[in-house]
């Protein structure tokens, strides 16, 4: 049977786009429906304005450590505005950017929501289209708890469009986006409290890690409230927002804002169509290929639940495309040694086994840790340290893990990520010269065993 393409894609984020463009470089004819926003959630309410977010507050810190280095500043003043409108053109270019590319590789891009009405057919804005192959790359979506009041909370796909900072905001979660914005709001001049259910934010990252990075939060003034959780939310006469806790204790802000998770973007999508199963989590199931239970249904990125970042999801597309349309380039994704980066301020870099991970895999480990005060505070008053962790096998010598918390930590830790990809020892970390003065360069002078 002849269909209108061979490959229709459902959603053009960071998975969905990649799939398409090199499914049409390898000679298919593709469709994209999208709809919402060209780039998906990373280009439109994720990783780039959160980075250029990130950028914007830590301006702050560039600007208090000015005066160690001679310089006299009038005392300077922050616009939201300014940022947002300029974070907002930034994006637009890249929506244009991206719809050029797609157009520019043939692909056909319908906007509209897509919804599967058969095996092999969707339909957008109540025109059908068929096609051999559907490619759900839908993404994900904020999910705040079921709690009196949640309406009155925000979450992070309104707090790009904020029409002004807060001036008192309660963030709650423990995870990436809770971290990384609190460390936004803070840094842009909001009073503001990070409530996370648990002991210590951050779980699954290396127990260092989380613990250095608690300590250089709360040097910076960052109020943290662990085995804290918001039982209601109410509005007061003065618009302000009073949370109460479970433990009672009552927190007024300007602000609530919750990054308690991302839950997978099925809505509408017409699943009850087909035989796509979904797992225990609620995510779509898929093998090891990205194949759903329905034959000719495929489904990457963070609708998967796998590991929810924009480079794994590039990573699948890739796989997909060349799978379906050029199987002898095929590879698998490799899900073990993903560099990743949390953009708090410090930030966070890792790749590998945490401590804990190592010891529960049954490794004999040997930890180096290095805390140092970077050169460039030396000239300031600022205590802030730099952590940096390497995790190695005792008995191969094998660097198992690369862990920091520290200026540039996700410039730094990717260059490591293809060390470890390349199976590097301890000792081959030794014998590389260091780049100096730098901090990396503690990543390769780390003598003494800690424990
Ligand atoms: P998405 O990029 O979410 O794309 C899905 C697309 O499908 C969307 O455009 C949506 O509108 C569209 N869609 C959904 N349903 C339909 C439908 N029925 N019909 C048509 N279109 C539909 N990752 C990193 O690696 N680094 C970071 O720094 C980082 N920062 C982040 C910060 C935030 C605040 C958030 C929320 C995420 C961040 N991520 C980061 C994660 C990253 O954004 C995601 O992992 C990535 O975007 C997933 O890509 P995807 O293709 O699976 O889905
Ligand atoms: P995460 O899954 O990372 O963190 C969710 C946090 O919310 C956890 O601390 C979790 O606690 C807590 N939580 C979950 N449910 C509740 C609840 N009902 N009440 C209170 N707290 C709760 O999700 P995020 O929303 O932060 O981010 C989603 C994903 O997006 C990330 O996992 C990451 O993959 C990606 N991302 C990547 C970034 C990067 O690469 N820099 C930046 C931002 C996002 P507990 O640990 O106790 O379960």
């Amino acid at each position: 049977m002849a269909y209108d393409f061979d490959l229709f894609v459902i959603g053009a984020g960071s998975g969905g786009v990649r799939a398409a463009r090199f499914a049409a470089g390898f000679g298919a004819k593709v469709a994209v429906a999208e709809s919402r926003y060209l780039g998906g959630t990373c280009v439109n309410v994720g990783c780039v304005p959160k980075k250029l977010l990130v950028y914007g507050a830590h301006v702050a810190d560039e600007l208090e450590q000015a005066a160690g280095f001679g310089w006299t500043l009038e005392e300077g003043h922050f616009d939201w505005g300014t940022l947002i409108a300029n974070k907002n053109r930034e994006i637009e270019r890249l929506n244009g950017i991206y719809r050029n590319l797609l157009v520019n590789s043939g692909v056909t891009l319908l906007q509209g929501h897509a919804r599967i009405t058969g095996a092999n057919e969707v339909e957008v804005e109540g025109q059908r289209y068929s096609a051999a192959n559907i490619l759900i790359a839908t993404g994900g979506w904020p999910q705040v708890p079921d709690i009196p009041g949640k309406e009155l909370a925000i979450t992070s796909n309104e707090a790009f469009y904020l029409k002004q900072l807060p001036r008192r905001v309660l963030v709650v979660g423990g995870g990436y986006i809770a971290v990384e914005f609190a460390g936004i709001f803070q840094g842009l001049g909001a009073d503001t409290t990070l409530l996370y259910r648990g002991d210590l934010f951050l779980r699954g990252f290396d127990g260092s890690v989380r613990t250095h990075l608690k300590e250089e939060l709360e040097k910076r003034g960052l109020n943290l409230q662990f085995n804290a959780d918001i039982q209601r939310i109410d509005k007061l006469e003065d618009g302000s927002l009073k949370a109460t806790l479970k433990d009672g204790r009552e927190l007024v802000a300007d602000c609530v804002f919750y990054a308690t998770g991302r839950r997978p973007m099925l809505d509408n999508l017409g699943l009850e169509n087909t035989g796509v199963e979904l797992d225990e989590r609620g995510y779509i199931r898929v093998d090891q290929q990205y194949q759903t239970t329905a034959p000719s249904i495929l489904a990457i990125g963070d609708v998967i639940g796998r590991v929810q970042l924009t480079p794994v999801a590039l990573a699948e597309g890739m796989a997909v495309a060349r799978r379906l349309f050029k199987p002898e380039q095929y590879r698998t994704v490799d899900y073990q040694n993903i560099p990743t980066a949390v953009f708090s301020q410090p930030p966070i870099g890792t790749v590998g086994l945490t401590e804990e991970q190592a010891l529960a895999a049954g490794h004999k480990v040997q930890i180096f840790e290095s805390r140092f005060r970077a050169m460039k505070l030396t000239l300031t008053d600022i205590q802030e340290k730099t952590l940096m962790k390497l995790v190695v096998d005792a008995e191969t010598d094998k660097v198992l893990g690369c862990h920091m918390v520290g200026p540039d930590a996700g410039e730094i830790i990717q260059g490591l990520g293809i060390a470890l990809k390349a199976g590097a020892t301890k000792q081959q970390f030794d014998e590389t010269i260091g780049v100096h003065p730098t901090a990396a360069e503690e990543f390769v002078t780390m003598r003494t065993v800690t424990r």
